[in-house]
């Protein structure tokens, strides 16, 4: 693997941290290790104390997680498992009730600064956005293989580019077969007037790539499954933190707390980053963080 030290700048650390944790001593699960900075701040801020499990399921970006905390490796349990089968994890681990469940959706930064994986219309790569690489369905196949009416409900639900979606669809199939994050970048383009991407403050393929993405790795569901399994494990009191960055997703989370009569939902408002870190990190803009409880 190459050498790689740009690592993921880690969102909202210390309300993560504030909400979380509830006992030192506790058994924690980073359900999305990433490279490994929330797993990292939450094994210090329990002093050591606390049995922390790190689960992602791109084994690529683990394995910088794994690098990157060579000293506490020893210390973190690091697995390559999807979050929304944790039960499985748990029962290989003979571990039974659990303190705190994090997630930390969306792309680290490994992934979208090109390592060949497609996330970014930034850089010519193969269409893939897996975050499992041993999984069945790239964007290749989504782009390819789709129906037109299919790609632009996708885009219109997931990409929320409302006016646009139909037409970026149709010239999505015209332009067919696309192979390369370019060539889907220029078949996007071609669907917009030329005002409407001068007037865009965001590149006018993020929407759409937003979209692929998510139904490619079937992100909603995988959200849906792990929160009901959370339940399962969680002590009382026990709780868990979402950091979410679409409106979609934050909906999902905050209509399944309030409706699981398991959970208390901490965060009737959701938290978001302070002026500050947005400064510092301005991939935290749209970053929300809801937190409950375990009755
Ligand atoms: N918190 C991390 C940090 O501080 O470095 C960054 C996490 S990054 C935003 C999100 C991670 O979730 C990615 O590494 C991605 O591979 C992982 N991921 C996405 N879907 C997943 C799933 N279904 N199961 C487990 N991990 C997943």
């Amino acid at each position: 693997m190459r050498e790689y030290k740009d690592y993921h700048k880690s969102i909202m650390v210390n309300e993560v941290l504030d909400y979380l944790i509830t006992v030192e001593d506790g058994i924690y699960v980073d359900c999305t290790a990433g490279e490994g900075g929330h797993s990292k701040a939450i094994y210090e801020k329990c002093n050591g104390k606390a049995r922390v499990i790190s689960v992602d399921v791109d084994y690529e970006v683990l394995g910088i997680a794994e690098k990157r905390l060579k000293e506490l490796s020893y210390k973190i349990d690091f697995f390559k498992a999807p979050y929304q089968e944790i039960d499985i994890v748990l029962a290989g681990l003979g571990v039974k009730k659990v303190n705190g469940f994090f997630m930390d959706l969306g792309v680290s930064t490994f992934q979208l600064k090109g390592v060949g994986r497609g996330f970014t219309f930034m850089k010519d790569e193969p269409l893939d956005m897996r975050m499992d690489l041993e999984a069945d369905k790239t964007a290749h196949y989504v782009v390819n293989e789709y129906s037109e009416q299919e790609l632009s409900k996708i885009i219109f639900e997931y990409g929320e580019e409302f006016r646009f979606s139909r037409k970026i669809a149709k010239r999505i199939v015209q332009a067919r077969p696309l192979n390369t994050t370019f060539e889907l970048v220029e078949a996007i383009k071609s669907a917009f007037p030329y005002s409407e991407i001068r007037k865009r403050k965001r590149h006018f393929a993020t929407k759409t790539f937003q979209a692929i993405r998510i139904e490619v790795n079937g992100e909603f569901n995988n959200i849906k499954t792990a929160l009901n399994k959370f339940g399962n494990y969680l002590e009382v009191g026990g709780r868990v933190v979402v950091l979410s960055f679409h409106s979609l997703e934050d909906k999902i989370i905050k209509t399944f707390f309030k409706n699981d009569e398991r959970f208390n939902l901490l965060t009737k408002k959701p938290l978001i980053p302070s002026e500050e870190e947005i400064k510092n990190n301005p991939r935290a803009r749209s970053t929300k963080l809801r937190a409950a409880e375990k009755k």
